[in-house]
């Protein structure tokens, strides 16, 4: 059996768009999936672990499985036989723990055949050819889907060189005073670590953090909203991916006490810029845009593809239009899908790009 389709990289969203695959009747051996690391939940494990995250940012339906039913919350009530988690989710209160969907992974990772198409490989060039794309000069594939996740950790510039820095998502322990630079969810999470550990936390902002429950507000989710995204012009998309990237955390008693409890113990405060804390962690996320990943920026550059400002220009089914027909597909999913689903870097994103790959490939079947 030829192998039609390929998934270059190895994380949440390469794993779903593989059980998608699996479920829409691919086999494995018609798959090949480039990776680093065979076990697709590395990278998110380590990040999640630095942070200390206990539980999913995404609800139920936050899972790696093709079909929507059963989420997370029927699976775990039934493991549990226990309904509570049914009735949370009901009210979108019911945030799986980080070990249940890591166990999940696993299973899904399992249950799909992934091992049996994965090769070690970090890809340095995809490119359009006869009959599809290669691969680091294997294929032809007719049907890439690209998944590289984010291109690396930002640092401030004026930080450079200093030993006492470390990011939220590389692996640390708590010095005695700490500063957080940052003010999203990580900074947000970093602050109740660091006095949870006993230390002195001062938060390093330029501006008050916004409050909001999630970075991408629900309607963004839907078939309506997006219909409305897809059709405002590049500048007003643009303009509304910066919105929604600014930093964020929701906005309820359960982040704001442990703050206030510690400020009146004298243990929190804010300042504008980092002065003598023994530690500073960077809370400031991940380097941005296409340019900053040398494969999505030889792909740019080696088709002349479309881009606005630092986002590759997609269809609405995150595809890649210059390189897309009805004979092959190259679809980008995570991050680099922004310009299709502005929550592109979530479980929900990867599944989105994921099914619409689906559906490209087996219109060619
Ligand atoms: C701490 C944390 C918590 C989060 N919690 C949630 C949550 O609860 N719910 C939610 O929906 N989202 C959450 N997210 C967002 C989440 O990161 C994304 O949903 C998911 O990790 C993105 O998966 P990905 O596959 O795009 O990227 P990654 O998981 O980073 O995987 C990319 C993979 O591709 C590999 N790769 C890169 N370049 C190449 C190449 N050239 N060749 C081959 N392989 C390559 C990488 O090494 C890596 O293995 C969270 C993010 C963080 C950081």
């Amino acid at each position: 059996m030829p192998e039609r389709c390929a998934i270059v990289g190895s994380g949440l969203a390469a794993l779903a768009a593989y059980a998608t695959l699996r479920h829409g009747g691919v086999e494995p051996a018609e798959i090949a999936v480039f990776g680093t690391d065979a076990d697709p939940t590395t990278e998110w494990r380590a990040r999640a672990a630095a942070i200390r995250q206990q539980r999913m940012r995404s609800e139920s339906d936050g899972h790696l499985a093709a079909p929507s039913f059963p989420g997370l919350a029927v699976r775990a009530a039934i493991r549990r036989r226990d309904p509570r988690p049914l009735f949370a989710t009901v009210a979108n209160r019911y945030n799986p723990t980080v070990a249940d969907f890591l166990a999940h992974a696993d299973e899904v990772r399992g249950r799909s055949g992934w091992d049996a198409s994965f090769r070690t490989r970090r890809v340095a060039r995809v490119e359009a050819v006869d009959g599809g794309f290669a691969i680091d000069g294997d294929g032809p594939f007719a049907h890439v889907l690209v998944a590289p996740g984010h291109p690396g950790l930002a640092f401030p510039q004026q930080l450079a060189g200093d030993p006492r820095v470390v990011h939220a998502y590389e692996h640390h322990e708590y010095a005695g005073t700490v500063a957080v630079v940052g003010a999203g969810m990580a900074a947000a999470t970093e602050w109740r670590n660091a006095l949870a550990a006993g230390a002195e936390v001062v938060s390093i902002r330029r501006r008050e953090p916004l409050r909001r429950p999630l970075n991408v507000p629900r309607p963004l989710f839907t078939k309506r909203g997006l219909a409305s995204f897809h059709a405002s012009s590049d500048i007003e998309r643009a303009g509304l991916l910066r919105e929604l990237s600014a930093p964020s955390y929701p906005a309820s008693r359960e982040w704001d006490a442990p703050l206030e409890a510690a400020a009146k113990e004298g243990r929190f405060r804010i300042e504008a810029s980092v002065n003598g804390a023994e530690q500073v962690i960077c809370a400031t996320g991940f380097r941005r845009g296409f340019a900053a990943d040398p494969l999505l920026d030889g792909l740019v550059r080696r088709h002349d593809l479309r881009v606005h400002e630092h986002w590759i220009v997609l269809a609405p089914d995150s595809t890649v239009p210059q390189l897309t027909d009805d004979t092959r597909t190259l679809s980008l999913a995570g991050v680099a899908g922004q310009w299709a689903f502005p929550a592109a870097d979530t479980i929900a994103g990867a599944k989105y790009a994921s099914r619409a790959f689906l559906r490209r490939v087996c219109r060619t079947r």
